[in-house]
């Protein structure tokens, strides 16, 4: 399992010119790992998590997600691979109202084609991992900010995805939950050995990270070396 960017370049349109969100990004994640992406606003982090989860499609340059080259594959295709090798983790949760924490879970197993009964026990796995076992029946509503972030970290995992990529997680959250929904994350990485992206603006985070890469006006650099 791993995620390699190369040679990334994205532009937007901007008026009569382009912007250029990201310039030649190189980046390889091996599963297993957290490399914590940090910059400043408008740097070019969410825009690095979109073509990684190849929602957008660069310029130039290519994503290599567990061996398989994504250049030139249709949306359906795109669509499947999400699917199945990609969880993703915004800002906001999302969850859906009316659905317990255990059922925001099995309805992933359901989209993938499985039955949600069956995927009932992971997903009482993973709530247990998150620490939310004593959850699992409780709303959205029922539950704290973040045991809300907790329970769409879960769900990222559900389909056991090579691939995890986490933006902004904790800006919606205190200092001592932010830091704990970023150990948690480290020790799912781990655990579930996915090549796992995390996107913050809160440094104070990332003790736990195995590296650490910098982005300024779209250019990526990994001053520290993998540990
Ligand atoms: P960050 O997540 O680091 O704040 P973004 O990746 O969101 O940065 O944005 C990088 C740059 O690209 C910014 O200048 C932003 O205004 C611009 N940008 C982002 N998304 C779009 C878009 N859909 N269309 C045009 N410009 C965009
Ligand atoms: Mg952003």
């Amino acid at each position: 399992m791993s995620l390699s960017l190369t040679d990334i370049t994205l532009t937007y349109a901007d008026g009569d010119d382009r912007l250029t969100a990201l310039d030649q990004v190189t980046l390889d994640v091996p599963g297993g790992s957290l490399t914590a992406v940090v910059g400043p606003s408008g740097s070019g982090k969410s825009s690095l998590l979109a073509v990684a989860a190849t929602l957008v499609t660069p310029d130039s340059g290519t994503v290599t997600i567990d061996g398989t080259t994504t250049t030139g594959m249709t949306r359906g295709e795109l669509t499947e691979l999400r699917r199945r090798t990609i969880g993703i983790v915004f800002q906001q949760p999302n969850l859906l109202p009316s659905l317990t924490a255990a059922e925001q879970l099995q309805v992933m197993a359901h989209l993938d084609g499985r039955s949600p009964a069956k995927a009932q026990p992971r997903a009482m796995r993973l709530l247990d991992a998150v620490g939310l076992a004593e959850q699992a029946d409780r709303r959205p509503h029922q539950l704290s900010g973040g045991q809300r972030q907790r329970v769409n970290i879960a769900r990222a995992l559900m389909n056991d995805p090579a691939v995890l990529l986490v933006d902004e997680p904790t800006s919606a959250l205190d200092h001592e939950r932010g830091a704990a929904v970023i150990d948690l994350l480290t020790r799912l990485t781990h655990e579930q050995r996915t090549a796992t992206i995390l996107v913050t603006h809160d440094r104070a985070h990332l003790t736990a990270a195995d590296r650490i890469a910098e982005v300024h006006d779209g250019r990526l650099s990994l001053p520290s070396p993998m540990r």
